[in-house]
């Protein structure tokens, strides 16, 4: 299904525009084809080719949003030209993942391990592991240049304040450690697994993922808050974006969860509870601030789901939940 009109997408980059951090240019050595650039920041990302060849490569699939930013599908890039640039720039990346009560043995060696085999390779990367139960993470045999720190946290009460009151306590560890020492940061669900290249190809200024679920389906079915008593209603957006996975520059990050646990504190106060918890508030944000890139659900698939026609590499999937087991409150 084509969400957008590519095309129109093309002629629009086409006309040599400058929109937002996008610039594009006809390239001199291959007339009639397109070099792309664009800044990251500081960081000057160039991708040389065909911005018609990468849409015409994934044609069933929405390549680019509407302001431009592009959805990351297997086939339209040349992976290699995004970890040459990384490299050369020094880029780093923290992860921010959370284990509480039994969240921790049911999935966190699975996800560091496999995370080891297929996250960011080549670049420093560091897992900031957050549990009540230090003492309980895994020994896991980490690469050069790979670390991991463990963070206790106390263990709220319901599973509902256990993910949102994530927010905070990432805005807190942007603030006192990963601003000084990465330029990125991604945020994970800890009940999934790599199994696929996850590479710096994900790496952008904010970066927002697809959700599994809701890709294809017509705006009106997205789980958006809808009480107008949250800070989270919106009667409308874009995409439905899944809390799974978000990233970005620790800038934008730190703002993300900084705007998601004043939404979240204000509508404590307020005796209301958004529909889906921090995800109603990540939705919100995202409508507000647009991500500079978008993760296709090829980054964090449901294998339950049959129709996998668009899904040619899965590089992350779901682990199975088991709620009624693992969550208290
Ligand atoms: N989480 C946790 N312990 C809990 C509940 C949640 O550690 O008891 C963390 C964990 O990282 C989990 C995330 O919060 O992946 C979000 O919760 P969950 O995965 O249950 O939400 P869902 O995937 O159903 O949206
Ligand atoms: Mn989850």
């Amino acid at each position: 299904m084509i969400l957008e009109n590519q095309e129109g997408a093309y002629s629009a980059i086409t006309q040599n525009l400058t929109y937002r951090r996008y610039t594009t240019k006809r390239s001199s050595k291959q007339p009639g084809f397109l070099r792309v650039s664009w800044h990251e920041n500081k960081t000057q990302l160039s991708v040389s080719g065909s911005v018609r060849a990468q849409l015409k490569r994934r044609p069933l699939v929405q390549t680019f949003t509407s302001w431009k930013a592009p959805v990351i599908w297997e086939g339209m890039f040349d992976f290699n030209l995004f970890d040459q640039r990384h490299a050369e720039e020094n880029s780093s990346v923290a992860l921010t993942v959370f284990a509480v009560g039994r969240y921790l043995d049911a999935y966190l060696k699975t996800f560091l391990t496999s995370a080891e085999q297929h996250f960011m390779l080549g670049l420093p990367v560091t897992y900031y592991v957050f549990t009540d139960s230090p003492e309980k993470v895994p020994n896991i045999t980490l690469a050069s240049q790979r670390n991991i720190k463990v963070i206790q946290v106390q263990k709220h009460a319901r599973w509902q304040d256990i993910s949102m009151m994530r927010m905070r306590t990432i805005s807190e560890i942007i603030e006192s450690e990963i601003r000084h020492k990465f330029r990125y940061v991604f945020c994970f669900d800890v009940d999934q697994e790599f199994k696929g290249r996850f590479g710096s190809e994900a790496l952008g200024d904010s970066v927002a993922l697809l959700h599994a679920h809701y890709y294809k389906l017509p705006k009106a079915q997205f789980t958006y808050d809808r009480n107008p008593k949250s800070k989270a209603f919106m009667e409308t957006g874009d995409f439905y974006y899944h809390a799974a996975i978000f990233g970005g520059l620790w800038q934008n990050v730190k703002h993300l969860v900084d705007a998601c646990y004043l939404g979240i504190i204000e509508d404590k106060l307020n005796n209301v509870e958004a529909l889906w918890h921090d995800e109603s508030h990540l939705n919100k944000y995202f409508w507000i601030h647009k991500p500079s890139k978008l993760l296709s659900p090829e980054y964090c698939w449901d294998q339950s789901i049959s129709d996998k026609r668009d899904i040619l590499v899965t590089r992350l999937v779901w682990a199975p939940k088991h709620y009624d087991t693992l969550r208290s409150g």
